[in-house]
């Protein structure tokens, strides 16, 4: 059997500790690989590996570091059908919905290559007479990213390259359910000339987590999943002093106004609230129909769509939708629809019961849909993470709206509608780190910034884009003078002013 272990200086190794965890392939429900659990002298390894490659690394000058981004997108490219095969084997999303976990972290590797430019900093001549100020932006050190099982490529991308790029050196610790496709990742950051040491990968759980949030010698920590954790991981490395950020759960709803064109606002919904099983932090998980004509035109809409949905294991090529990831992850979902339709949500489309010939051991749901659920319930106030989508009916606008603030969290959102001046309303007012007008999944392109509002993120920085740069650099002012040597100024106690 596969064993999956660090990747600390260049090289793969088992590290100290023996704990390991099991890897499946959701579609047949068996073990397929084992990962290594680091300890926190692995952790430890990690790091020291990390400190030793800082100071030549951060020294290079930014336009040496972009040249290994740019050899490193061509062999993501290059190596795209291999990294898509290892996400959907053990993630269990089709191959191209995994091209496109691949394809949309290439595109921060993309911005990570203009790094010159995005560090430079400011300059100001003569801010006293015969005194200039600037500003640098400068690395801060050894980072460290924490990262989902739902996006294995995507997410690392979103870190390292931009943090290694800035000057940084830095550990990667991916969820340990698809580890393989991170693993290559950072083996081909070897291939692509960068140093060893500068990436490192810690394979673990809690255990590595702790290490790392509590070690000495890191100076910032990213993290992207669930927001119990990211609570968590925000208060206990910002008590030690670390720089955070920490993007947590999501409930993204998707409001339909009665002008919409239901068509699109159908097919929208399928592909967010359906695509990779409905495990997307951007997924869309309420449909807001403002009034009961506009619901009911949009069930109609959904149900044919979501019969026809073509479900199986992620490598055929004619599928949409895979299983989800783990059996722990079935069990949820199952129970979370049994629980909507104790608490009076009406089930309209079931897919509880699918089964799939060949794979009966497969953890695999059909797609789900609830009508007329409210704000009590717990399939509304629980994020499913699964192929589950839920109508809400609003009276009007204003209920919509006010529905999408109260709500905890503040991840992603959408509206539906042909009227400019609803969908300018709505923009403004939502209370919603991402938004779309007529857009379901309003991933910003890499060069904009991702991030959540309210409980979605812990921080405030949010990833890649400027603010991405700006996490992973310490701004440094310096004020200079150069005074005629041999002429005396005398003194002065009092503060200095502008005369
Ligand atoms: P998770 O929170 O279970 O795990 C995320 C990481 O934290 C993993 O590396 C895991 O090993 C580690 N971890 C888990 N439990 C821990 C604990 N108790 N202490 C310390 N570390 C722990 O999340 P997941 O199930 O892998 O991913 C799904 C979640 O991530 C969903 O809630 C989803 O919304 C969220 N997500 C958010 C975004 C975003 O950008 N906001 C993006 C993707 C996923």
């Amino acid at each position: 059997m596969k064993s999956l272990t660090h990747w600390i200086n260049g090289e793969r190794v088992d590290g100290q500790s023996t704990r390991t965890a099991p890897v499946f392939n959701p579609a047949i429900g068996e073990q397929i690989a084992e990962v290594r659990l680091a300890s926190a002298a692995d952790v430890d390894s990690a790091v020291k590996a990390a400190q030793a490659a800082l100071p030549e690394w951060s020294a290079l000058p930014p336009l040496r570091r972009a040249r290994f981004m740019f050899r490193y997108n061509e062999l993501l490219l290059a190596n795209i059908d291999e990294l898509a095969e290892l996400i959907s084997v053990e993630h269990g999303k089709t191959i191209e919905d995994a091209k496109g976990d691949v394809t949309r972290g290439r595109e921060v590797v993309e911005f990570a290559c203009g790094i010159p430019h995005l560090l430079r900093g400011d300059f100001t001549e003569d801010v006293g007479t015969g005194v200039d100020a600037f500003s640098v932006r400068q690395a801060v050190g050894v980072c460290a990213g924490i990262t989902p099982f739902n996006f294995p490529a995507m997410i690392p991308l979103w870190m390292f390259p931009l943090a290694i790029t800035c000057g940084n050196t830095f550990i990667l610790k991916p969820s340990e359910r698809d580890p393989s496709c991170p693993l290559r990742l950072v083996e081909l950051a070897k291939e692509a000339g960068i140093p060893d040491g500068v990436v490192n990968m810690v394979n673990g759980d809690k255990e590595a987590v702790d290490a790392i949030l509590t070690h000495p010698d890191i100076s910032a920590v990213s993290f992207v999943g669930s927001t119990p954790v990211a609570s968590y991981i925000y208060s206990t490395a910002a008590s030690t002093g670390k720089r955070v950020q920490a993007l947590g759960g999501a409930k993204n709803h998707m409001v339909v106004m009665p002008d919409a064109d239901m068509d699109q606002a159908a097919d929208a919904l399928i592909g967010a609230g359906y695509g990779s099983a409905g495990q997307r932090c951007m997924a869309v998980s309420v449909a807001v129909a403002v009034g009961d004509q506009t619901a009911d035109s949009l069930v109609e809409n959904l149900v044919p769509r979501i019969q026809e949905l073509k479900i199986g294991p992620g490598g055929d090529p004619d599928i949409e939708m895979g299983p989800v990831v783990t059996e722990q992850a079935y069990d949820r979902i199952k129970g979370l629809i049994d629980k909507g339709v104790e608490e009076g949500a009406e089930l309209v489309l079931d897919g509880r019961d699918f089964t799939m010939q060949g794979y009966e051991n497969g953890y695999f749901l059909g797609g789900s849909l609830f009508d007329r659920v409210t704000e009590d319930m717990e399939i509304y106030k629980q994020e499913i993470f699964g192929p589950v989508l839920s109508v809400v009916r609003a009276p009007d606008y204003e209920t919509a709206v006010d529905l999408v603030n109260r709500n905890e969290y503040g991840n992603g959102t959408a509206i539906f509608t042909k009227d400019g001046d609803a969908a300018r309303d709505f923009t403004d007012r939502v209370q919603i780190g991402m938004v779309g007008v007529n857009v379901p999944i309003p991933v910003p392109v890499a060069y904009h910034s991702f991030g959540g509002w309210k409980r979605s993120l812990f921080g405030d920085t949010h990833m890649h884009g400027m603010e991405g740069v700006r996490f992973y650099t310490r701004l440094k002012a310096i004020t200079s003078r150069w005074p005629k040597s041999g002429v005396r100024e005398g003194h002065s106690l009092t503060m200095p002013t502008m005369q």
